[in-house]
């Protein structure tokens, strides 16, 4: 008798577990904030998958944000609401086991909310994304003038993109030395070093500890009428022995190498850990794919080719290199039609001793001066149509605009110069010329 009611109160209590369990499917094991120049983000740490709503109220401005069957276990003192639209974070159980929380806002936002999946050691989390509508209409107010210190002779634009950000750390080194904090310090120096030298003008893409999506990088490069982009990252190996500094190009087929080809499918997972919206994405793979088959682009990957050979030239004199060679693959952010964007990995930060470089602002000024070596190299050599280093380089020679039908030995024709005096000035391997590619034409 004793032992059937000893199994009886055994099953009793497997059940209210299971009841329990069952009542919270998940619990909110923490909470995140990063604030970018547009948006705020908020990021709910989850132990699975759970069903949400997101809606709005109004007077007084709030967020509601309903999880099913869920309860909240997690600090949110510590949050940096001072330069949000947030004003109070609440919460609280609904009927039925339900979690409700709560955002008090300051003022209105556009909100977006989406799950993010457990990928590595980040756990399933779900991302409220609160839009500031003022400051997104200013930027792009902003973006659309084009970068002119004087008519006709514009600024050159570089746009320096420094990787990950937010909830994406990148590689990790020593000491939890996090790429995207030194890659941001590498950005800034390097943006710095550009904007000293006349004729030049630095874009930051992103500005502080905050993640932007792959796609969206070239895209503000755009905006901003970016001459080059250049992307900032540093390696990281399981092997400590790896090293050395590395420059990539975007591949249309295939990877150049199996070292690219890993780096490639790692830096593409940024998105997946740093948090983007699928639904938002749409098509855009598809956009991608058709952007990649279009010939167009086929001369910005040349020129992207050129001045990548420059700045790895540039940062071998400075630092060990990986790979003597630029590589190429797929890099999700290197895919952009019209602008030509080199990817560099300014080294291992899984290194101990290029750790300890790139934690140092003496090693990070001698990297920014490579880099800048490189690029400017590339555009004294092609300066763009209508900027100040053309009209600089006019004073010393003439250019020339390919036009439909032209043949470089049409040109030194009518120069009066030899051809092979053409590809000696711009550095041309092959006869092949382009139309609307400027070529400086030496004097005699
Ligand atoms: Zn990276």
């Amino acid at each position: 008798m004793k032992r059937v009611r000893i199994s009886l109160s055994f099953i009793y209590l497997s059940l209210l577990c299971l009841l329990s369990a069952e009542l919270f499917a998940a619990t909110v094991e923490g909470v995140r904030l990063w604030r970018s120049p547009d948006s705020t983000r908020l990021v709910f740490d989850l132990d699975g998958p759970v069903d949400h709503k997101l809606f709005k109220l109004s007077g007084p401005e709030r967020l509601v944000i309903d999880l099913k069957n869920s309860r909240f276990d997690a600090k949110t003192k510590d949050l940096k609401l001072a330069d949000t639209p947030v004003k109070k974070l609440r919460y609280g159980g609904q009927k039925g086991g339900d979690l409700r929380i709560v955002l008090d806002l300051k003022h209105s936002v556009k909100p977006r909310s989406f799950a993010l999946k457990r990928i590595d050691d980040k756990p399933d989390r779900l991302v409220v994304d609160l839009y500031n509508r003022q400051q997104q209409t200013e930027k792009s107010v902003e973006a659309l003038l084009p970068a002119k210190s004087q008519r006709g002779k514009r600024d050159v634009v570089i746009a320096i993109d420094a990787g990950h950000g937010g909830e994406d750390p990148g590689a990790i080194g020593p000491g939890r030395l996090y790429e995207k904090t030194v890659v941001l310090k590498v950005a800034k120096n390097l943006a710095n070093t550009i904007n000293k030298e006349p004729g030049y003008k630095a874009v930051l893409v992103r500005e502080g500890d905050y993640f932007i999506p792959l796609h969206k990088r070239p895209e503000k490069a755009r905006a901003a009428h970016a001459d080059l982009f250049v992307s900032i990252h540093a390696d990281g190996f399981d092997n400590p022995k790896a090293r050395g500094a590395s420059v990539f190009t975007l591949s249309r087929r295939g990877a150049s190498s199996k070292m690219a080809s890993i780096l490639a499918s790692k830096e593409n997972k940024s998105d997946l850990i740093g948090g983007v919206d699928r639904i938002q994405l749409g098509d855009k793979e598809e956009q991608l794919k058709k952007i990649l088959v279009d010939l167009s682009m086929t001369s910005s990957m040349e020129a992207s080719m050129d001045v990548g050979k420059r700045v790895l030239n540039e940062m071998g004199k400075v630092t060990h290199l990986h790979s003597k060679r630029v590589e190429s693959a797929g890099f999700a952010v290197l895919k952009s039609a019209d602008v030509p964007s080199i990817l560099v990995e300014t080294g291992f930060i899984t290194n101990p001793s290029e750790a300890k470089n790139l934690n140092s602002l003496a090693h990070r000024t001698k990297l920014s001066k490579a880099i800048f070596k490189g690029i400017n190299a590339y555009f004294q050599n092609r300066p763009p149509e209508g900027s100040f280093l053309a009209w600089k380089k006019q004073g010393r020679g003439t250019n020339y605009t390919i036009a439909s039908g032209d043949t470089l030995s049409s040109i030194a024709q009518r120069y009066n110069v030899s051809v092979a005096s053409i590809k000696k000035a711009n550095q041309l391997n092959s006869s092949t010329i382009k139309v609307g590619q400027t070529l400086a034409i030496p004097t005699l």
